[in-house]
């Protein structure tokens, strides 16, 4: 039987089959995917094929997970071949944002966007809490968003407090599995709540032996829209995993970039000292937007030298 990976932990997971049943399931023996081990084997958002385990119970055991579209994986300190998957098999990729209160940085912003470039995964931005804009934060919007926009990336502004934008935002979750991030404090429990009015979907819990001692709100978890769509909560992780893109590779991410690469002089131009660099030259003419240029040069800045 066939089902889907609503949440997991590591060890235990809840998985929902065609029917709408919700069971418990556990995993025997060992996955590996792509030939990389992972601290998960099996992620929020997998699809796999299950074993009734315990008709009683009605626990099942995950004997096989299907191809994944794509993944989501966690910034890892160490550069490894292991990696935590936060999540996979996503439509988009959703960043709660704020200009106030507490203000997420353009540098954060630019981080994620790359981050989903790398994954395959289109990125959403919403910035919330528009109700404190004042006309300083209402113009640093709009020139955000212009410069997104430019990109085809999607911009929001929402504020739950007033209930603006939350149509425009419900409509871009309609039908899709989306991966909801962000900074606390930028009010993504808060728009969830809104917009799961019976709050029992969340705090339900999960009878037998996966419920036994465990604090199920630290990991990831997937929730049916009310309106259609699957959206992926994931408490705990801020950022994700750009440690394993090389130096030279990152200006791939920007595709306001990724075009022109081919003019620089230098195949393996990293766009900051060498002549004939094409990126350089586009952010003279103001064909970059020289904020996103800035957050290219400290992405690049903040990483590592690999040696070989
Ligand atoms: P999370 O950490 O991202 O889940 O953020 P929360 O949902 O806990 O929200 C943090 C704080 O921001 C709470 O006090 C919310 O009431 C507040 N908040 C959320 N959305 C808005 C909004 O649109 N406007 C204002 N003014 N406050 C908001
Ligand atoms: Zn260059």
């Amino acid at each position: 039987m066939k089902a889907l990976v609503y949440k997991s932990t590591g060890s235990w997971y809840v998985v929902k089959n065609d029917a709408g049943k919700v069971m418990n399931a556990r995993i025997k023996g060992v996955f590996k995917i792509d030939g990389i081990t992972s601290t998960n084997p099996i992620a929020v958002g997998d699809q796999v094929e299950v074993e009734m385990e315990n008709e009683v119970e009605q626990t099942v055991t995950i004997t096989q997970i299907y191809p994944r579209a794509n993944y989501i994986a966690r910034a890892t300190p160490h550069q490894n071949r292991e990696r935590h998957i936060v999540a996979s098999n996503l439509d988009q990729l959703l960043l709660f944002a704020t200009l106030k209160e507490p203000r997420t940085s353009q540098g954060f912003i630019d981080r994620f966007l790359v981050a989903a470039e790398a994954y395959h995964v289109p990125p959403v931005i919403v910035f919330n809490k528009a109700d404190l804009y004042k006309k300083k934060e209402l113009q640093v919007f709009e020139e955000r968003k212009a410069i997104y926009e430019a990109i085809n990336y999607k911009v929001l502004l929402t504020s739950i407090a007033n209930n603006t934008g939350i149509d425009a935002l419900k409509e871009t979750l309609k039908d899709k599995t989306t991966l909801l991030s962000g900074h606390s404090g930028v009010g993504k429990s808060t728009f969830i709540n809104a917009i799961f009015p019976d709050l029992a979907l969340r705090t339900k819990e999960v009878s037998g032996w996966s419920g036994k001692g465990m604090h199920t709100t630290t990991f990831a978890e997937m929730f049916d829209l009310p309106f259609g769509g699957k959206i992926i909560d994931t408490p705990g992780i801020r950022e994700f995993g750009i440690t394993d893109i090389d130096k030279q590779e990152l200006s791939h991410y920007y595709p306001e970039m990724r075009e022109m690469l081919k003019n620089c002089q230098f195949n393996n131009c990293i766009h900051i000292n060498e002549p004939g660099c094409a990126v350089k030259e586009a952010v003279e003419e103001e064909k970059i937007a020289i904020e996103r240029y800035i957050s290219y040069c400290n992405i690049l800045d903040s990483m590592e030298d690999k040696h070989y």
